[in-house]
C-alpha cells in the first residue's frame, strides 16, 4: 500500500525516539516546534522548514487549515490590494504569501473576486485548502506533522520555554524544542508558559457556516431577498428567534446550486470562561440551523428543494487570546499604512468588526496601500524563544481585525517560522528580518 511520504516521516521519527522509553510515552526533540497548523502554523513550518531547522508541527485536529477548513470559511482575503479601478488583483506582497495563493488558486480553478469597495479575494473550497498545506509541507524531510496532538502545558526556563506537553491521539507526547512558534489562534503557549495573554474573545461575534445544496440556482440572486424577507417574517411572528435573521452569504457561492451561509451570533461576554460559551453557542447554533433550513424550504421557492450539505465542525471565532508583545500593532498603525524598518508582513485588508448585526463594521484605509507589522509584535514581552503568528500576536483589537484574515496570517506565519529557524540555527534575528522583507518585495 502506499504510504503518504509525510506519515511515513512522523511514524519514522516517533519509533526512534521511543527507543528505550515506558511504553505509550514519547519525546520529540526539535529546533523549531509549531503548535497550530492554520495558516499561520502551516507557513512557519515550512519556513523554519525551508530555513534548514528540524521542525515539529502539532494541531489537535485530523486535518491542517484551522479556521480556514474546520469553520469553512470560503475565501482568502489579504493577499491582494484594495482597488476599485484596476482590472486584476494586485498582490501585496511575495515570497510564500503568493505562493500558496498560487498554488491553492491553481488547485480550485478560481479566479480572485472583486468585491465591493475594491477588496478582493480568493474563493476556495475546504478541502482543497487542507490538501493544499498538505502538499506543501510533505515536500520538507525535516518536518514531522503530528494530527491529532494537543498540547496542554508548557515548561519555561528563565525566558525560555523548554517543553511542552501534549496527548497525541490520546498518548502523552513531550516536546523539546529549541524554538517556539504559537500559531494557535489563541496564544496558548505562550499562556501555558507564563506570559503575559490579553484575552479578546469578546472583541468580535462568532459564526457558524453552513451549506445547502439544491438551491434553484436561477434564482439564487433573488432568493437571498427571499430569505431575509421570509427570515423577518418569521422572527415577527415568533416561528423563529430574531439571531436567525443575522444570516449572511459567503462570497463566491451560489453559482451551482450550493450556498455557503454565516449565522452570526452574539460576542461572547465575560460573564464565564470561553469553553462554557462554545459548547452552548455550537449546540444552540447548530439546532438553529436545522430549524432555519426546515422553515426556508417550506416557505420559500428557490429553496423549496434545497438540503442541508454541511455544518462546520467548529464554531468560526473571530478572536481569542493575543500575546502581550514587545511592540504591539495599533489602530493608527493599520489606518495608516504605517511602514516599519523591521516590517516581516503586510497587512492590507480593512479593520473588519463584526459585531451585534448582519453585516460588520468596515473602516477602509488607502486603496493600493498597506501596513508592515514589525517582527517585535510576534515576540511575547517575557520569553526570548518564542514567536506568535495568525490571530494571536501583539495588536489592539481593533488592528487585528483587519491582520488576521488568512492572506495576513500566511504571511506573520512565515515570518514567525523564519525568526524561529534562524534563533534555533544561531543565526542573528536581524538577519531573519533581511530574508523576510527581500522575500515581500520579490
Ligand atoms: C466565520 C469566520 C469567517 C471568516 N472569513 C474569512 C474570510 O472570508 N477570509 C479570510 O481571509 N479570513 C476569514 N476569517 C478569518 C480567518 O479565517 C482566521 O483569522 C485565520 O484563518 C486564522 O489563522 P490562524 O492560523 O492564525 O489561526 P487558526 O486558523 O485558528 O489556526 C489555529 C490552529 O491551531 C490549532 N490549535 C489550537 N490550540 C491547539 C493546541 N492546544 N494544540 C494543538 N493545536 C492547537 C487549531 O486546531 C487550529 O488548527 C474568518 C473567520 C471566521 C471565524
Amino acid at each position: 500500500m502506499e504510504i503518504h511520504p509525510g506519515l511515513r516521516r512522523a511514524h519514522a521519527t516517533v519509533a526512534e525516539v521511543n527507543d528505550g522509553l515506558q511504553p505509550g510515552a514519547a519525546s520529540l526533540s526539535c529546533d523549531v516546534l509549531v503548535i497550530g497548523g492554520g495558516a499561520a502554523g502551516v507557513a512557519a513550518a515550512v519556513a523554519a522548514g525551508r530555513a534548514g531547522a528540524k521542525v515539529v508541527l502539532l494541531e489537535r485536529y485530523g486535518f491542517l487549515g484551522g479556521l480556514a477548513t474546520a469553520a469553512q470559511v470560503g475565501t482568502v482575503c489579504g493577499l491582494y490590494l484594495r482597488d476599485s479601478t484596476g482590472s486584476s488583483a494586485l498582490p501585496v506582497a511575495g515570497g510564500f504569501v503568493q505562493e500558496f495563493g498560487s498554488r491553492l488558486q491553481r488547485a480550485v480553478g478560481e479566479q480572485p473576486l472583486r468585491l465591493e469597495r475594491g477588496l478582493w479575494a480568493l474563493p476556495f473550497s475546504i478541502p482543497v485548502f487542507g490538501s493544499v498545506a498538505d502538499a506543501v509541507l510533505s515536500e520538507y524531510d525535516n518536518v514531522t506533522v503530528v494530527l491529532h496532538a494537543t498540547v496542554a502545558g508548557a515548561t519555561a526556563e528563565g525566558a525560555r520555554v523548554v517543553q511542552a506537553h501534549a496527548l497525541a491521539w490520546n498518548q502523552p507526547l513531550t516536546l523539546r524544542p529549541v524554538t517556539v512558534v504559537d500559531s494557535s489562534g489563541e496564544a496558548t503557549v505562550a499562556g501555558l508558559a507564563g506570559a503575559a495573554v490579553e484575552n479578546g474573545a469578546g472583541d468580535q461575534a462568532p459564526s457558524l457556516v453552513f451549506s445547502l445544496e439544491h438551491v434553484d440556482a436561477s434564482r439564487t440572486e433573488y432568493g437571498l431577498l427571499e430569505v431575509r424577507r421570509e427570515l423577518r417574517r418569521a422572527v415577527e411572528m415568533g416561528a423563529l428567534p430574531a439571531l436567525c435573521e443575522r444570516l449572511s452569504l459567503i462570497p463566491g457561492t451560489g453559482r451551482d446550486g450550493r450556498l455557503d451561509l454565516k449565522l452570526t451570533l452574539a460576542p461572547a461576554s465575560t460573564d464565564r470562561p470561553l469553553w462554557q460559551h462554545i459548547t452552548c453557542w455550537e449546540r444552540e447554533a447548530r439546532a438553529l440551523v436545522l430549524d432555519i433550513c426546515r422553515f426556508l424550504s417550506q416557505n420559500t421557492t428557490t429553496f423549496q428543494q434545497a438540503r442541508l450539505a454541511s455544518v462546520a465542525p467548529q464554531l468560526g471565532l473571530r478572536s481569542g487570546g493575543r500575546i502581550q508583545g514587545r511592540a504591539r500593532l495599533a489602530d493608527e498603525d493599520v489606518l495608516s499604512g504605517r511602514k516599519s524598518a523591521l516590517g516581516i508582513a503586510r497587512g492590507c485588508w480593512p479593520m473588519e468588526r463584526w459585531g451585534t448585526s448582519a453585516r460588520p463594521e468596515m473602516t477602509l484605509f488607502n486603496e493600493r496601500d498597506y501596513y508592515e507589522i514589525p517582527l517585535d509584535c510576534l515576540r511575547p514581552a517575557k520569553l526570548d524563544n518564542v514567536f506568535a503568528a495568525g490571530r494571536c500576536f501583539s495588536a489592539s483589537a481593533g488592528a487585528m481585525t483587519s491582520a488576521r484574515v488568512i492572506g495576513t496570517a500566511l504571511a506573520t506565519g512565515w515570518a514567525a517560522g523564519t525568526a524561529a529557524a534562524f534563533q534555533a540555527l544561531n543565526r542573528p534575528l536581524d538577519e531573519a528580518v533581511a530574508t523576510i522583507r527581500r522575500q515581500m518585495s520579490e
